[in-house]
């Protein structure tokens, strides 16, 4: 049994064109084997017996632990702690860490990437200011011929 790439109607072998929408069912036929990217998404899963079951995981597919906020949290904000990405790595560590303490299952990792980003970005403006502030000294005590 086959189904209309296009409108998804059932097709009888010996069909050249879909009764239903006239589409060319033998050049489809010799595209649709090497490409999965032409496979048309108007077909429902329970209607195509033929294709790669894998291709519709994503439909229903939900993994049994999600914690990407959180693990992306973490990692932003020890990036931002140790300066790899000062202050920009920590906003997006609190950024995810705000997100992920409510979406992801275990906000443990979440909650951490928070702490961690509001660490690293005290501990870093903490830093520029001293920096700056000491530029600013080094530029008031020097000497102007
Ligand atoms: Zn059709």
């Amino acid at each position: 049994m086959n189904f209309c790439p296009e409108c998804g109607t059932k097709i009888v072998a010996s069909w050249n064109v879909c009764s239903n929408c006239g589409h060319n069912l033998k050049s489809e036929i010799v595209n649709q084997q090497p490409t999965k990217a032409q496979i048309p998404q108007k077909i429902y899963p329970q209607q195509k017996p033929q294709y790669d079951p894998s291709q519709y995981q994503p439909y229903g597919y939900r993994p049994r632990s999600n914690n990407t906020n959180g693990t992306v949290a973490l990692i932003f904000g020890l990036l931002g702690l140790f300066g790899v990405i000062p202050v920009v790595g920590s906003i997006i560590g609190i950024a995810l860490g705000a997100i992920g303490k409510n979406k992801d299952d275990d906000p443990k990792m979440a909650k951490a990437g928070l702490i961690i980003g509001i660490i690293g970005i005290v501990v870093w403006i903490a830093f520029y200011l001293w920096l700056f502030s000491w530029i600013f000294m080094m530029f008031s005590y020097m000497p102007i011929d």
